[in-house]
């Protein structure tokens, strides 16, 4: 089949491809995605942008990148087959590791000859009368389907601080979420490090092993936690597979969709004694990771409880970094909740303060003014650097779809509709835009939880209820405005009945000048969410209206 092109005013056709459903993205969620549409019939296309497959996994090759949620949970449950032939060698698996698994998952479901790497989508529209999408790539193809699904990730749009006269220095800079694929070699280099969230904190102990010199820079002292990595032994693996329906049993009745045994008791429901032990077990002991965000049923809700564990975290701090003054530099603030911010998990991160070749600058003090020809400088001092390393974070949850022109109902703008920040109803839909079903989008639990859980949570749903659509005739999907309207005040509510409201995140858009202050997750945690789920799809698809309207 051929559309026209208006090209130079002249005519040309465009072939264009026609698919049940386009897939944008070949992350977990994409693949997935393909996995499951193609088993139930439907012809697949995924275009991704990279590559390789991957998503997250392909982009963030830096070094020391590895998961924080535990691989035998942070990866797919849908075939247990995958889950017994799988072996993950560490608790917290490694980039290289999980992009292998990635790309076994690809080969073991042969999924490779429906994804075309290297295509990168630029618009999107919403035909109002086929009720379905065309969407161009960057390189012209043009695509045509009727079921639309952004498998885009919600933190692959990565953030960049304009740094003054960057153009001008004369060494490398990278950015942690576009690490060059033959890595970069830090030996007998100066290195500057501008950010210390999640990346920051795993990258920063392996750079200062390579490099003469680390410098960190930081403009907010956030809570990390150790990770207590471990290698899996065999036994452990064995056992582990065994147990693997209950793991997951478990996971599903988890706020996160892990495997982290939450204490049911709030802090004031326990003595002195028992709340150090509990804070001292889950800091050690029990495993580290995010068992601390877990550690009092109140640490999110309740201020005294959680200055109760930011006091803990500090103290540790403390006890661990030597010199007092790069310890309370380090210490995040009072005005920072724990947990508030994403928690950091790290392999000595702290400890990496004591090496002769790390110093720390505190951005609130002194100030980042602008790079040099030979590195940065601050307000008080120019720092001298081979390389900089911008570990900045992502405009989360809205940046990569809006980098895409989308266009709904009439012709109707994402970016004009989300121009006050995302609305969405259940974090998938959106009145306006038809067929088009977001995986883990703004308003679903998503980056609060184990990511892959709540992508198998989203594609399972979402696929059931296509499937549903097609055998009832059911041309044309879609959310009311009226239930985008009452979600869209539920995850609101929600999250200001919670701490995370007190603190300036990417949760919030924060990190973005001029981003709407939005909180881009539904707070509930992953089982209330999966009710709701439930309740919606028992009750005919509540808050959507199926349409099976005849083709014109
Ligand atoms: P991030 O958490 O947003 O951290 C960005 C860091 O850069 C912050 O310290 C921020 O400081 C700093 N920064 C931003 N703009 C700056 C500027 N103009 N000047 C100085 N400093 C600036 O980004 P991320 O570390 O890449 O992590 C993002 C999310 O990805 C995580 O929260 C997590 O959900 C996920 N992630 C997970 C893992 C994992 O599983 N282990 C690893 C990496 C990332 P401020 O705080 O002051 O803004």
């Amino acid at each position: 089949m051929f559309g026209h092109m208006a090209q130079k005013g002249l005519k040309v056709k465009t072939e264009v491809s026609h698919f049940d459903m386009i897939v944008v993205g070949a992350g977990f969620a994409g693949l997935y995605q393909l996995h499951k549409a193609r088993n139930a019939g439907l012809k697949v296309k995924v275009l991704e942008a990279g590559e390789g497959v991957g998503g997250t996994w392909f982009w963030n090759q830096y070094p020391g990148a590895r998961c924080d949620v535990e691989s035998l949970d942070y990866s797919y449950s849908f075939s247990k087959e995958l889950e017994q032939e799988w072996d993950w060698s560490e608790r917290y698996a490694t980039q290289p590791e999980i992009l292998r698994y990635l790309n076994h998952v690809a080969d073991r479901f042969e999924l490779r000859k429906d994804i075309h790497l290297g295509a990168r989508v630029a618009a999107a529209r919403f035909d109002d009368i086929t009720h379905r999408w065309i969407l161009t790539t960057g390189a012209g193809e043009v695509y045509e389907a009727q079921y639309l699904v952004m498998a885009t990730g919600g933190l692959s749009a990565p953030q960049r601080p304009t740094l003054a006269n960057l153009d001008a220095f004369a060494g490398a800079w990278y950015h942690s979420a576009q690490w060059p694929k033959a890595g970069v070699d830090f030996s007998g280099k100066k290195v500057g490090l501008i950010g210390t969230g999640s990346s920051g904190v795993q990258m920063a102990p392996l750079i200062a092993e390579q490099a003469a010199q680390l410098t960190v820079f930081q403009r907010t002292a956030n809570f990390s936690v150790p990770a207590e990595n471990t290698l899996i032994d065999a036994a452990t693996l064995r056992q582990a597979k065994a147990n693997y329906p209950q793991r997951r049993a478990i996971a599903l009745e988890s706020y996160g969709g892990s495997n982290l045994p939450a204490n049911p008791r709030t802090a004031k429901e326990m003595t002195a004694e028992e709340r150090i032990a509990e804070m001292e077990f889950r800091w050690r002991g029990a495993g580290g990771g995010h068992r601390m965000q877990r550690v009092f049923a109140d640490v999110m809700t309740d201020t005294a409880t959680n200055k109760l564990v930011s006091d803990f975290v500090r103290s540790k701090i403390r006890e661990t970094v030597r010199d007092p003054r790069v310890a309370e530099l380090l210490c995040p603030k009072e005005d920072l909740p724990f947990g508030a911010k994403r928690l950091c998990v790290d392999s000595n991160y702290y400890e990496t303060f004591n090496r002769d070749n790390v110093e720390l600058v505190d951005l609130v003090a002194d100030p980042l003014v602008a790079a040099t020809e030979r590195g940065l400088r601050t307000v008080e001092r120019d720092h001298e650097l081979d390389v900089i390393v911008f570990a900045t974070g992502f405009d989360a949850m809205t940046g990569a779809l809006l980098a895409i022109d989308i266009r709904g109902m009439h012709g109707q703008s994402l970016r004009d509709k989300w121009a006050n920040g995302p609305t969405t109803y259940l974090g998938m839909s959106m009145a306006g835009f038809p067929n088009l079903f977001i995986i883990t989008g703004p308003g679903s639990p998503s980056v609060l939880t184990n990511v892959v859980h709540s992508i198998e949570a989203h594609v399972d749903w979402t696929m059931a209820l296509i499937e549903r659509a097609r055998k009832d005739g059911v041309v044309r999907i879609e959310a009311t405005q009226q239930a985008e309207n009452a979600w869209v005040e539920e995850c609101a509510h929600a999250a200001t009945t919670t701490l995370y409201a007190k603190a300036n995140s990417w949760y919030w858009g924060a990190n973005i000048p001029g981003k709407p202050r939005v909180f881009l997750a539904y707070v509930g945690g992953a089982p209330a969410y999966r009710k709701i789920l439930e309740s919606v799809a028992v009750n005919q698809y509540q808050g959507f209206k199926l349409s099976a309207l005849k083709r014109r």
